[in-house]
């Protein structure tokens, strides 16, 4: 599903983001990607979505490989593509229900499909009910799980999340790693950067550690992860 062969990237300024990375991701996994801020995590998910291109190596997605990717495919990419942020990045004008329904409008989804698509996984987040609420009207947790919603409604063939439980506290943030857990066990890919031990060895799932761009460790389980 997912492979990182012996990917660099040095940004412009001189910063070595990843060294050398050979990572194997298959279909249906449940990923974590640890390290300091700097070990170059971001740099990781964004070369899934083509936000960044490798100075060398390849970075393969469902058998493309996207660095090679000619520009007028890239919104393809991005659309099989599902993202959670650590700061939900909702619109903040739109009811929860317009929120998600609008990852499938600008793909032109008939109106009766979106409907159903949207009430299918506001049921699965637990949030029908909040359906016509703004953003600012829900809690954190409520926040994340319409921004989960949103990131699965078009069956991404991958779910990334970028520390989705780092503004939530520690009961909420359990709350929403079931949600992600479920996600996957309905056979969705899920890459996950957290840096959040507690969460790593609450999930107990394979673990991957960058430290100054390189990958120090793959473990299958995350109870087995310390950072030392
Ligand atoms: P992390 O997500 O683990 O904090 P990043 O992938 O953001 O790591 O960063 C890895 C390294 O690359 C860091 O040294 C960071 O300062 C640098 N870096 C990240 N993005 C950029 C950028 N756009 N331009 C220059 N340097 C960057
Ligand atoms: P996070 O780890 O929370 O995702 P980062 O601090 O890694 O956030 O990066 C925030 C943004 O700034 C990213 O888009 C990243 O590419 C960019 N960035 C990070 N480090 C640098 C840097 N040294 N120079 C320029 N841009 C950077």
């Amino acid at each position: 599903m997912i492979e990182f062969n012996h990917v660099n990237k040095v940004y412009d300024n001189g910063s070595v983001a990843l060294e050398d990375v050979t990572v194997h991701v298959d279909k249906g996994e449940f990923v974590l990607i640890c390290g300091a801020s700097g070990a170059g995590k971001s740099t990781f998910i964004k070369l899934l979505s083509h936000e960044v291109v490798p100075d060398s190596g390849t970075v393969i997605v469902n058998d493309i490989d996207v660095t090679r990717l000619k520009k007028s495919k890239i919104p393809h990419l991005r659309r099989r593509i599902g993202v959670v942020f650590q700061d939900f990045r909702l619109l903040p004008n739109k009811t929860v229900f317009e929120n998600i329904a609008f990852a499938l409008e600008v793909i032109e989804e008939k109106r009766s499909v979106i409907r159903r698509r949207v009430e299918e996984v506001l049921e699965l987040v637990g949030l029908a009910h909040k359906a016509n609420d703004l953003p600012e009207d829900l809690s954190g947790g409520e926040q994340q799980r319409v921004a989960i919603a949103r990131a699965i409604v078009n069956k991404p063939l991958v779910l990334i999340a970028d520390e989705p439980t780092g503004n939530l506290d520690p009961n909420t943030s359990r709350d929403i790693m079931e949600l992600f857990k479920a996600i996957n066990n309905s056979g969705t890919t899920i890459v996950m950067v957290t840096h959040d031990m507690q969460m790593v060895q609450y999930l107990d799932k394979r673990v991957i550690a960058l430290d100054a761009g390189r990958v120090v460790s793959d473990r299958l389980r995350g109870a087995e992860f310390n950072e030392a």
